[in-house]
């Protein structure tokens, strides 16, 4: 399949979108990025993916000469221009061409190109059985270091801490922060059902801020379930009634298995189920059309 591509302005079929080897995306992992879904011809929650987009070119001092109207629009066009009713959009900024050192001040345009494909991150039985976690070794950056939030090219972390779970058979792994307190896992948001309340660990405890995690808090509310950020430990992993995460690719999954403990009843619980079932609705019935 040649999908056609949106690079620095111009639709080029795939074969021809290519980057320079002296981009500091490349070289340093010195840029950001955005995983976005559209559905049913209309694309899921576009301006708060693009504000976050903004927000982390921001802190990572990289000036952007598109405004966030021209980002929307560069994203709809790179979605019809593929034909595809529902999938999912890859947007990627590098800080540009520059020199064979880490100087950001010798890189003068940063690129951006936006891919529009179909994604299914997770094999479909996991959404009705659960999924194993384990807990990974490699640990969440420090706040101090690269801010969690900003959605960075520089995800060797995840990545190394993803391979972990791989090689445990899971398909996803929890992380912990410097302090060993639950951050969030390798691509997801983390959420725990206890007593009929929602738990999630707040942002600062060392996780990106998901658009997704914010639907889910929208949909706590919207159905009068309580939902408190709190600092969690494995322990509330091992003995909560339910446990979910959240992320764009992945929706929302139920986990039902942490380093071998089963969580709950060890099957998917009504929390999550309810959650699942309201998030399928609104990420079908509303969105920015293209
Ligand atoms: N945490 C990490 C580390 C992520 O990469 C992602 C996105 N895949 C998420 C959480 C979920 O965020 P969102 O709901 O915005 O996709």
């Amino acid at each position: 399949m040649d999908r056609t591509i949106w690079l620095d302005g111009k639709l080029v079929p795939e074969s021809e979108a290519k980057i320079s080897v002296f981009d500091h995306g490349l070289l340093y992992g010195d840029g950001i990025f955005e995983g976005i879904r559209f559905y049913n011809g209309r694309v899921f929650r576009l301006e708060e993916h693009t504000k976050r987009l903004f927000l982390s070119a921001k802190a990572i001092l990289l000036k952007l000469p598109w405004t966030e109207e021209e980002v929307n629009q560069a994203v709809c066009e790179t979605v019809r221009a593929n034909g595809l009713q529902d999938g999912y959009i890859r947007l990627v900024i590098t800080r540009g061409v520059g020199g064979l050192g880490l100087n950001p001040y010798l890189c003068e345009t940063p690129s951006m190109f936006i891919i529009a494909s179909t994604i299914s991150l997770y094999p479909q039985e996991h959404y009705e059985k659960g999924l194993e976690l384990i807990t990974c070794g490699t640990r969440r950056p420090a706040p101090g270091a690269l801010s969690p939030q900003v959605k960075s090219l520089n995800y060797l972390n995840n990545v190394m801490a993803k391979a972990e779970a791989i090689k445990a058979g899971c398909v996803e792994g929890l992380m912990l922060n410097e302090q060993g307190y639950v951050a969030e896992c390798t691509g997801d948001n983390i959420f725990l059902v206890k007593g009929g309340k929602v738990f999630t660990p707040p942002i600062s405890d060392g996780s990106l801020d998901g658009i997704t995690r914010q639907v889910i808090f929208e949909l706590c509310a919207a159905a009068g379930l309580t939902l408190e950020e709190k600092t969690l430990t494995r322990y509330d992993v091992f003995t909560a009634d339910e446990c979910f995460l959240t992320g764009t690719a992945a929706e929302v999954i139920p986990a039902t298995k942490l380093d071998e403990r089963e969580i709950g009843a060890g099957v998917p619980g009504p929390v999550t189920q309810q959650l699942l079932a309201a998030f399928i609705e609104v990420t079908r019935s509303t969105g920015t059309p293209f």
